[in-house]
């Protein structure tokens, strides 16, 4: 599928000789596996803001920096990771590493706010999901609000009763919930209604090039959003003019380009302390609103 083939043209940048299918495959499962082993993955943090610039949360996002191979796009090593099953142990790695991020944070003084974590569905599925999770967060002592979970609508709708149980479990314990890429899966808002979700990630093909006159559609989406009590990030924003028709339409939070990149916690960290993504420590990438 699409991050398949997406995959494949990003490894023949990333390698010198010619992708390989699945011996390449293999050198990724291989890759994975000796990056986990010595903990050189790396976690890089984006911003989640208001239309204003304010940071409400941040998503978690995994990176893969390897000495040989470079560093691997997730629309690479995320398919294999999930082909291979290795996204389980990797899963719970992202997560172990976003606590202990929180608690270092905690720690500085930062001011704290929720870490979105990716959850693919593999992971959801595993019978212990929701204790693992709950464990996790108990060890490191991370109050359930300052961890939300992301699903995509194909994994919640894939076996809808076990997935409902999960998350109830799941957010009688405080946990929110996201549904990712929201749009791309052919579900209806509909059938989401009956779970606990709070949040819409509205997928970035939406958003690019949205103008006034083409947003009849995530004005819909936004509006019943609203009605059914859930919240709706926008995607994949780059450009003012897009910021300006979510705004009218009244989307609750931004995540994109035009305010951050996924950045190292030691980049993040300055915008954390101010609360902003157009803080003075940076170059602003827009002119500043008068
Ligand atoms: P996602 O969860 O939808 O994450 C958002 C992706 O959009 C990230 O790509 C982010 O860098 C990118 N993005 C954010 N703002 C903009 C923008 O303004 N313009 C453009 N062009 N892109 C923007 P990234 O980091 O390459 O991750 C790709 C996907 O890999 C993620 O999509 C997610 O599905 C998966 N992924 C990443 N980390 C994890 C993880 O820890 N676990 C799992 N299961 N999946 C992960
Ligand atoms: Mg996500
Ligand atoms: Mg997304
Ligand atoms: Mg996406």
């Amino acid at each position: 599928w699409e991050a398949r083939k997406l995959g494949v043209s990003h490894a023949l940048r990333f390698h010198s000789d010619h992708y390989q299918g699945e011996a390449d495959d293999l050198r990724i499962v291989a890759a994975i596996e000796e990056m986990l082993e010595a903990g050189t993955f790396e976690v890089h943090y984006q911003p989640v803001c208001r239309p204003t610039g304010e940071i409400m949360g941040l998503e978690a996002l995994l990176r893969m920096p390897h000495p040989t191979l470079g560093s691997i796009s997730p629309a690479i090593f995320i398919p294999v990771a999930e082909e291979s099953g290795l996204i389980i142990p990797l899963g719970q790695w992202v997560l172990e590493r976003v606590c202990s991020q929180i608690n270092q944070w905690k720690q500085q003084g930062l001011p704290l706010v929720p870490v979105a974590v990716n959850i693919s569905g593999l992971q959801f599925r595993q019978s212990d999901f929701s204790s693992r999770i709950v464990n996790t967060l108990d060890s490191f002592n991370i109050p359930s609000r300052l961890v939300h979970l992301e699903l995509t609508e194909t994994t919640v709708l894939r076996n809808i009763s076990d997935a409902l149980d999960e998350m109830q479990k799941l957010s009688a314990n405080g946990i929110h919930f996201s549904i990712d890429d929201f749009g791309t899966g052919y579900s209806s808002l509909g059938r989401l209604q009956e779970m606990p979700i709070s949040m819409l990630k509205l997928d970035r093909s939406f958003v690019r090039g949205i103008t006034p006159a083409s947003s009849m559609v995530v004005a819909a989406i936004i509006s019943l959003a609203h009605a059914l009590g859930m919240k709706v990030i926008a995607e994949g924003v780059e450009e003012e003019s897009e910021l300006q028709v979510l705004r009218q339409l009244d989307c609750d939070m931004i995540q994109g380009f035009i305010f951050s990149k996924p950045l190292p916690p030691r980049m993040l960290e300055p915008l954390l302390y101010h609360g902003r993504c157009d803080v003075p420590t940076r170059m602003p990438i827009w002119p500043a609103e008068v």
